[in-house]
């Protein structure tokens, strides 16, 4: 589940709405209400919990929430603009439980990238922090958007490791029309026809083969999108509103942040119904790259269940599927989520 804890954040980011919500219209998540339903998210089988915000380290009972995650056994990630880090926050965030730190990077260049977020400095702080980061039991990601601020991936891969990063996540940016809310991020530098937006997939995908660090999006995530931008059938269906869930600022339960329909509160999350939906209408790649790398696990969820109830036909089509065995390869270049890693 991702957990969006306040629509608060201190950057200007051109492409993000985030950026252009006023400080009196900031919400904080109701820390104790929160508190008291992450034990009901866990019995309702929750395991990953993915803080995030706008800035999640605004939030001012951050740590406490993060605590009393940790105490119940949940695996955590935060994701971060970097800007509020200290050595003292990392320590404490590790102690907090937190495992993968992932900070937005945007840019090839530290002029670009922090002229885009408004924080002169920021990195030159993070190449402070992220050697220490590991000592911690912390593994620190970037997670790059691809968007016109930049262009050369070599450039790009030249300036994370100089920042100290040994792994990036990219986030897919949109495209006109594929948003359903309405409601679509259209800052121009983030807007892409088909057409480019799979050039570009395709050049990630060579790209990764000589990167100087790890890409953590899988192969079969980047071919299937690419598949869908050229109009063919999607194989990997969205696991949002069923094995995965957004709960936002006012602890309300989504399919996901883009389908924003609340289903319910947090206190009624066990109760809520779990739908498969037949949606494609976004690249978001938390979801979509999610959703190749687990299906081979929920097929295997779904082999059992079906064997529990005495269905052996069925139960020997969810594990015979044919996209089980192509996305074991992307769950195994997904395993620095799951485990150790680079
Ligand atoms: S740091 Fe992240 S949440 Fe904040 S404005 Fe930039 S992209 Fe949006
Ligand atoms: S494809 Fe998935 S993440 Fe995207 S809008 Fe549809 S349900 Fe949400």
């Amino acid at each position: 589940m991702q957990i969006a804890l306040t629509n608060a954040c201190n950057a200007r980011c051109r492409f993000c709405g985030f950026s252009r919500i006023s400080p009196d219209h900031w919400v904080m998540a109701d820390a104790a209400r929160l508190r008291g339903g992450l034990p009901l998210l866990a019995q309702a089988g929750v395991r990953y919990l993915v803080f995030t915000g706008g800035e999640p380290l605004l939030h001012p009972h951050l740590l406490e929430i993060l605590h009393a995650a940790k105490t119940l056994g949940f695996r955590i990630m935060l994701c971060t603009n970097g800007s509020l880090l200290t050595q003292e926050l990392v320590t404490a965030l590790a102690q907090a439980g937190v495992t993968h730190l992932i900070i937005s990077i945007d840019a090839a260049s530290a002029r670009v990238h922090e002229s885009h977020r408004g924080f002169p400095g920021l990195c030159r702080s993070l190449q402070t922090l992220l050697p220490t980061m590991a000592d911690q039991g912390l593994r620190p990601l970037a997670s790059v958007t691809i968007s016109r601020l930049w262009s050369d991936f070599d450039a790009l891969g030249d300036f994370l490791t100089s920042l100290g990063f040994r792994a990036v996540t990219f986030s897919y940016p949109t495209m006109a029309g594929h948003w359903p809310s309405g409601e679509a991020a259209v800052a121009p530098s983030i807007t892409f026809t088909a057409a480019e937006l799979a050039a570009v997939l395709q050049k990630l995908q060579s790209w990764r083969r000589r990167a100087p660090l790890a890409v953590l999006n899988p192969d079969l995530g980047l071919e299937e999108l690419q598949r869908q931008l050229q109009g063919q059938a999607v194989r990997f269906p969205c696991l949002a509103g069923w094995k995965y869930f957004y709960l936002d600022w006012h602890l309300n339960v989504c399919c996901c942040h883009i389908r924003r329909q609340p289903l319910g509160t947090v206190e009624e999350f066990a109760d809520l119904p779990r739908r498969r939906h037949a949606c494609h209408a976004c690249l978001t790649d938390c979801y979509r790259d999610a959703s190749v790398q687990q299906y081979p696990a929920v097929a295997a969820s779904e082999a059992w269940q079906a064997a529990h109830k005495g269905q052996w036909r069925a139960a020997i089509k969810h594990l015979l599927r044919r996209e089980n065995r192509l996305a074991l390869t992307a769950a195994w270049q997904s395993r620095h989520w799951f485990s150790g890693g680079p």
